[in-house]
């Protein structure tokens, strides 16, 4: 199974559905739909009316974010996994380097991540090495150390993806080299087979993927997918990208 999920970070209104409508009727109708899921992270204010309106659709509604604590807590402004699951989220993003850059620690990502499986959220957890990490020549031991810190060998495979996201690529245009993928791809997996004992889950790719540069990624048959910022927020744009995959 392939992933293209569309992470609309700050943007989106109730209206912004019609982009949502127009990418499920071409996936519905897409002679390669079995291969493939697609998820859209709107904001949290569109969760559940999105999780109602494609109810019954190809299309799975998740959130970007979900707070480090199960339940209900008095915590200003935060939501967790059970209120998401609530409106009908079937996923959450967790770890994505925005929220990294915004104080998330390795600690409150392994507990977001296991409040998240607990109220039966899959989690896409992303994980990327910033530019002086990539200078420096530590993107492997920094993936290796993010995957470390927050997965359990207890969780199963198929409840959790990982979206490998270089900061340094997100919405830059800038994207590594198919070389420097595939290496670091078999890498994550072989970290990920270390702790879920032979198994790997997917594994996406994130960070400027559009409709022309999809073809190179295509040829890394170890990519299962992708996180799309920018581009989801297009119909056009998120549908080129399945489009070119499967051309
Ligand atoms: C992202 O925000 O997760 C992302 C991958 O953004 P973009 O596709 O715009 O680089």
């Amino acid at each position: 199974m392939r992933y293209f999920i569309g992470n609309w970070k700050m943007f989106g209104v109730p209206k912004s559905v019609s982009i949502l409508n127009k990418i499920n009727s071409y996936y519905s109708k897409d002679k390669n739909r079995n291969k493939y899921k697609v998820v859209i992270t709107p904001p949290y204010t569109l969760i559940e009316s999105f999780s109602n309106h494609f109810k019954n659709k190809k299309i799975s509604i998740g959130a970007q974010n979900c707070f480090q604590k199960d339940q209900f807590s008095s915590n200003t402004a935060a939501i967790s996994s059970y209120m998401l699951k609530s409106v009908g989220a079937k996923y959450t993003l967790v770890g994505h380097s925005d929220n990294r850059g915004e104080g998330d620690t390795d600690e409150m990502l392994k507990d977001k991540v296991r409040y998240a499986l607990k109220n039966n959220l899959k989690v896409v957890f992303c994980i990327g090495e910033n530019k002086t990490e990539k200078k420096n020549k530590k993107t492997l031991s920094v993936l290796k150390r993010q995957l470390t810190k927050a997965m359990e060998k207890k969780f199963k495979k198929n409840d959790i993806i990982i979206a490998y996201e270089p900061i340094w690529s997100i919405g830059t245009g800038k994207i590594p080299s198919a070389n420097e993928l595939k290496k670091i791809t078999i890498h994550i997996k072989k970290v990920l087979k270390g702790i879920f004992k032979k198994n790997s889950p997917a594994v996406l790719y994130g960070g400027s993927v559009d409709g022309t540069n999809v073809e190179m990624f295509k040829e890394i048959r170890e990519i299962d997918g992708f996180l799309i910022g920018g581009a989801s927020k297009s119909s056009k744009k998120f549908i080129d990208i399945i489009k070119n995959y499967y051309r």
